[in-house]
């Protein structure tokens, strides 16, 4: 797969893990701003062809996890996991031929993050929205 940001500076090929068999949403207080949705990669995943230079490096809390974005446009590309700092989880949205509009994506607890210890769950939510009629 390829991808890009939004203004083009910073351009990769991408190796998922899974297609996008693996597309999540997360809830945790940085995915609920961004909304994002990611697919799986593993940290070898991603290749660089243009503009490495120009990604930017967001970290907060445990500083584990490590959330770039490209410095011109603002466009989140990828992240390192906190979960799992041997994968990334990539911008499905920055993908060439796919679009993050999924009917259905299933959300992460990331709120009650597994890294968390004991109170932490590993589960996954399943957001539904609410049909008025
Ligand atoms: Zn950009």
């Amino acid at each position: 797969m390829r991808g890009r940001c939004h203004c083009g500076t910073v351009t990769f090929e991408v190796r998922p893990t899974d297609g996008v068999a693996t597309a999540r949403r997360c809830d945790c207080s940085l995915c609920a701003r961004r909304g994002a949705v990611a697919i799986s990669a593993p940290l070898d995943g991603i290749t660089y062809l243009t503009g490495a230079d120009n990604l930017t490096l967001y970290q907060f809390g445990t500083k584990v996890a490590e959330h770039w974005f490209c410095k011109t446009c603002g466009i989140y590309t990828h992240h390192r996991r906190r979960s799992d700092p041997g994968e990334i989880g990539v911008n499905l949205a920055c993908l060439d031929g796919y679009t993050p509009f999924l009917p259905e994506v299933i959300v992460n607890d990331g709120i009650n993050h597994p890294s968390d210890g004991p109170s932490g769950r590993a589960g996954i939510l399943r957001f539904t929205p609410e049909v008025s009629e």
